[in-house]
């Protein structure tokens, strides 16, 4: 088959995923083509971790100017300008989007615009042409998913989120998920009425049950009205906005209304049950540990397959592929111990397992924890905590886990992560010598397990 398609490898879409397999792809020689449909860099560049984190800095800035008195300084913030913010963050999306076409141009990869569909295992389309390849790699991605609620359209989605052509005054944020207290943080920073509501007792599931409730109370000092055990029941469009009815019989007005329950994999109308891909009930790619679907040709990574929704392990999974396709190494993805950071305010680091994970798997887990004040807070007066929490496995001594709820959680706890992947054990933390005065250094001075 090889000698007479047109390409090695029909990579579809050109997010994280898609763009690392194709440049890769194409460094071992490998003839490579690329099918996008939107813009360069798919979610994390356009609608995600980009302009998430650019935003995130945004929301910060008023407490920084508020913090600056008691340094001395006389800095008064006087004002937010949402268009400023805006247009600047789209002109570094745009420079991003110009970065991701030069690297597969530079790498001799074939950029094709438009929509491709599977015609048969080996042959796609794309705006009416077809192209036949050896083998295809389906890195969609995800979209928001919006629940069947009545109104649900009046509602937004953090893809417009990132475009609203006004700040809102008041915001309701649906979710307890990533995205939902990422935006509650930074609609609040900016200044907004934020009401966020999560359908369970506690957001955050999956994270680490401390951590959950610990930035549940920062939020609520931050002014956040965080409502648990609480959903919508349906939504009005208003002159002003919106106007939410809540299960509880409460009734919510605001400019807007973000969903932010979750991503679901992009894979309707690609053709991809013809030919033979096997979907699961979420319509995520089904795929081996090698991310090759049940057709041999055809292999899928990213949140497209629904394992792990973060950009970095996209590019690892990408990477892998790579070897196992073009580099005759066959290369499983490893998503053990992947690090993250939830950038609500304030940010939550993690690694590892949780303690409640921890105590399923090993039984006996001992917990190292500490509650403390930064030193920057003691003049500023902010009523500001830092929570930083080791588990530790008692039998083989190894740190299991390392959750950060502070200042830089993300930066700190990136670096504890690749100790965590070592299996470092308690007594070499305990052996690591702290850098004074950061927080950081409580990492490695937790000596007095909790009861
Ligand atoms: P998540 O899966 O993280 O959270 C979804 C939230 O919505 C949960 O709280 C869930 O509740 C709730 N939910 C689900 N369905 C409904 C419903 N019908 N009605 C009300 N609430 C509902 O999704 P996100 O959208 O926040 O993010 C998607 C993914 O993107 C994340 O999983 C993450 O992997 C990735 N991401 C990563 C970021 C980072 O690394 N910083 C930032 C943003 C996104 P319940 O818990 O009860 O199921």
């Amino acid at each position: 088959m090889a000698t007479e398609c047109d390409f090695d490898l029909f990579v579809i879409g050109a997010g994280s995923a898609g763009v690392r397999a194709a440049r890769m792809a194409a460094a071992t020689g490998a003839r490579v083509a690329v099918a996008e449909e939107r813009d360069m860099g798919g979610t994390c560049v356009n609608v995600g971790c980009i302009p998430k984190k650019l935003f995130v800095y945004a929301a910060h800035v008023a407490d920084e100017a508020a913090d600056a008195a008691g340094f001395g300084w006389d800095v008064h913030a006087k004002g937010f300008d949402w268009q400023t913010l805006l247009s600047n963050k789209n002109q570094e999306i745009a420079r991003l989007n110009g970065v991701y076409t030069d690297l597969l141009e530079q790498a001799g990869v074939r950029l094709i615009e438009g929509r491709a569909r599977f015609e048969d295992a080996h042959t796609l389309t794309v705006g009416g042409r077809s192209y036949t390849a050896e083998h295809v790699l389906v890195a969609t991605g995800g979209w928001p998913f919006l629940p069947d609620v009545p109104g649900i359209g009046h509602a937004i989605t953090s893809n417009e989120a990132f475009h609203l052509e006004t700040l809102p005054n008041r915001v309701i944020v649906v979710g307890g998920g990533y995205i939902a207290v990422e935006f509650a943080g930074i609609f609040r920073g900016m200044g907004a009425e934020v009401t966020q509501l999560y359908r369970g007792p506690l957001f955050l599931r999956g994270f680490d049950d401390d951590c959950r409730q610990f930035i549940a109370d920062a939020m609520r000092g931050h002014g956040i009205d965080l409502r648990f055990d609480v959903n919508v029941a349906s939504i009005e469009k208003t002159p002003a906005g919106v106007l939410a009815v809540l299960s509880d019989g409460k009734v919510l007005e605001a400019d807007h209304i973000l969903y932010a329950v979750g991503r679901h994999p992009l894979t309707a109308d690609l053709g991809l049950e013809e030919v033979g891909v096997e979907l699961d009930e979420d319509g995520a790619v089904v795929v081996d540990e090698y991310s090759r679907t049940c057709v041999p040709n055809i292999f899928a990574i990213g949140d497209v397959t629904n394992r792990l929704q973060l950009t970095p392990v996209a590019i690892h999974e990408a990477m892998a592929l790579v070897r196992t396709v073009f580099g005759g190494q066959p290369t499983r993805p490893d998503h053990e111990d992947v690090a993250s950071c939830v950038f609500s305010h304030p940010p939550l680091g993690t690694v590892g397992l949780t303690e409640e994970e921890a105590r399923q798997r090993y039984g006996e887990v001992d917990v190292y924890r500490s509650i403390f004040r930064p030193l920057k807070h003691t003049l500023t007066g902010r009523d500001e905590k830092t929570l930083m929490k080791l588990l530790v496995e008692p039998k083989s001594d190894r740190v299991v886990g390392v959750h950060v709820v502070g200042h830089e959680a993300g930066e700190i706890v990136q670096g504890f992560a690749v100790a965590v992947k070592c299996g470092a054990t308690k007594a070499q933390f305990d052996a690591t010598i702290g850098i004074h005065p950061t927080s950081a250094e409580e990492l490695v001075t937790l000596r007095e397990k909790v009861s």
